[in-house]
């Protein structure tokens, strides 16, 4: 179906990159729609990340993963507070186990120089101080102060929920699967038959970036997908491990790390393997070998803390940085692929970049009525118990906890659902306000988040997912539970 409507601008992909390019975007008198193939956005690397904000001493000056990743590490503080997210900044370590990595971590400090970011080297003395539960065999360390955390698909989510505030549209289950040219737009077309016209498109497609290009010409890079797993500690001390600790990076990357969340769990790994691009599986022989590696950083890390496994794909590709170009022979198709690490640091300056180029190319004017801030959220630990007190007299449902665990209220659960960019799945719920992401993973309170979904939905009991579409918890619901 075609809604007769030209956009200014298509974003196929609803990551972490295609997020914040529309809500860059809408700061401009502009119509964007974005496509997505999952049931929600941040589905796939922007949702199954370490979700740390590096500081950028790691990549080669000059190159555009830099530039992007120093300058999206200096907005995020401010854009924490615009979009309401716990941004912490609580600091990285790079350790050195050897005299080769003294020399590492002396390359490291040039380099950081050389991209504007300021680190300090700390000798083991010094690094004990601050962080005694690491192993004895560490020679030293690199500090980075600004390196901070983020929840990954908190920072995709509210991205776009700030920008369909401002007008942007958003189309889940919706995959493109073909683009063509006609006289002055493009034509996207998807796989439920749906087509939509536009001035501009953005390929944002993530580790499927070069197969999207491929619709229109010959790719300008190729996407080799790599896995990495994960093991999740419960929240049990909030000092055990202050900052996020570093091995010294390989040629392959940064290696196995241990950092808290935002929420207080710990994140051990991620592994580094090719894969196929929609393989999230997890195994036992990698997470032992994760777990190796972190009990020599860190000999008493407690992995009988360990809540669950996961694992994300990253968009690695054969360009050694950020494919961020316009097409040279297809006008109006602006490609941001290969967006691997440190990709979720670097998200919202390349969007501020990316709609600038887009600005430029259609003259757009500014958008008067542009607002960077999303309605506040409600949640206990931030507003203390007795505001929270009053709040609960005004409505009853924020009172009512769902989650023991993660200590999520009925009227948090509610909220999250009517936003723009809500929720409408259990795991869409999780994502944003985390019940089912405690100790007990969902067991006690899942079925009191789909009897909440399916009330605020107005749909039968049946009809709510898990995920995708197609994840329907019930087959039939018993008699009587609707009305309980
Ligand atoms: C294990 C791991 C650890 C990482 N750790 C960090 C970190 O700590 N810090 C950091 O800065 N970066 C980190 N990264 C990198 C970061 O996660 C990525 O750079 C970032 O998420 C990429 O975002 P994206 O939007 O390009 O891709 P994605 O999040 O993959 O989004 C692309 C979207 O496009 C959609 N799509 C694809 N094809 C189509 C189509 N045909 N039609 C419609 N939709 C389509 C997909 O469904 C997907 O939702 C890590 C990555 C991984 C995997």
């Amino acid at each position: 179906m075609n809604q007769n409507k030209i956009y200014d601008v298509i974003i196929i992909g609803g990551g972490v990159i295609g997020t914040a390019i529309a809500r860059y975007l809408m700061r401009f008198d502009v119509k964007v729609l974005l496509l997505e193939r999952h049931n929600d956005v941040g589905e796939e690397a922007s949702g199954a990340n370490s979700g740390i904000v590096h500081s950028g001493y790691d990549p080669k000056p000059g190159t555009k993963k830099a530039k992007f990743n120093v300058l999206g590490n200096k907005m995020m503080p401010e854009v924490a507070k615009e979009l309401d997210l716990n941004f912490k900044q609580i600091g990285s370590l790079t350790l050195s186990f050897s005299e080769e990595d003294d020399k590492t971590l002396l390359d490291l400090k040039k380099r950081a120089e050389e991209n504007g970011v300021d680190v300090k080297l700390l000798s083991k003395g010094e690094v004990f101080k601050i962080e005694p539960n690491l192993s004895k065999e560490i020679h030293g360390a690199l500090l980075a102060p600004s390196a901070g955390i983020v929840s990954p698909f908190g920072l995709t989510v509210n991205l776009m929920e700030n920008a369909m505030d401002n007008g942007a549209e958003l189309l889940l289950n919706h995959e493109v699967i073909e683009i063509e040219k006609i006289s002055e737009f493009c034509r996207v077309f998807c796989g439920n038959g749906a087509f939509f016209d536009a001035k501009t498109v953005v390929d944002a497609a993530g580790a499927l970036a070069d197969k999207v290009q491929e619709m229109i010409e010959k790719p300008s890079f190729s996407i080799t997908p790599r896995k990495g797993e994960y093991f999740v500690l419960d929240h049990f001390n909030n000092d055990f491990i202050k900052h996020t600790i570093f091995m010294c990076p390989t040629k392959v990357g940064k290696g196995v790390l241990i950092s808290q969340t935002t929420s207080g769990n710990y994140l051990v790994g991620p592994s580094n393997d090719s894969c196929d691009v929609d393989d999230v599986s997890t195994d036992a022989l990698t997470l032992e070998d994760i777990k190796k590696t972190a009990l020599k950083i860190c000999p008493n890390l407690p992995f009988n803390e360990t809540i669950r496994e996961f694992s994300g794909v990253r968009p690695n590709s054969n360009v050694d940085d950020f494919v961020i170009e316009e097409s040279k022979n297809f006008n109006g198709l602006f490609i941001v692929g290969g967006i691997s690490s440190p990709g979720l640091a670097s998200a919202i300056a390349i969007g501020d970049y990316v709609s600038k180029l887009i600005r430029d190319k259609l003259s757009l004017k500014d958008n008067l009525n542009y607002n960077p801030n999303i309605r506040k959220h409600i949640s206990l630990s931030k507003i203390g118990k007795e505001k929270y007190n009053e709040l609960i007299k005004k409505n009853p449902s924020y009172g009512k906890l769902i989650c023991r665990c993660e200590k999520v209220s009925e009227g948090e659960i509610v909220d999250s659902i009517h936003r723009n960019c809500g929720a409408h799945t259990i795991k869409g719920v999780k994502k944003r306000i985390r019940p089912g992401f405690g100790k007990c993973q969902g067991t006690f309170c899942e079925a009191e988040v789909l009897k909440i979904l399916a009330r605020e939905l107005k749909l039968p009991l049946e009809e709510i997912c898990y995920s995708e579409l197609g994840t329907n918890i019930l087959l039939k619901a018993q008699k009587g539970a609707e009305n309980e």
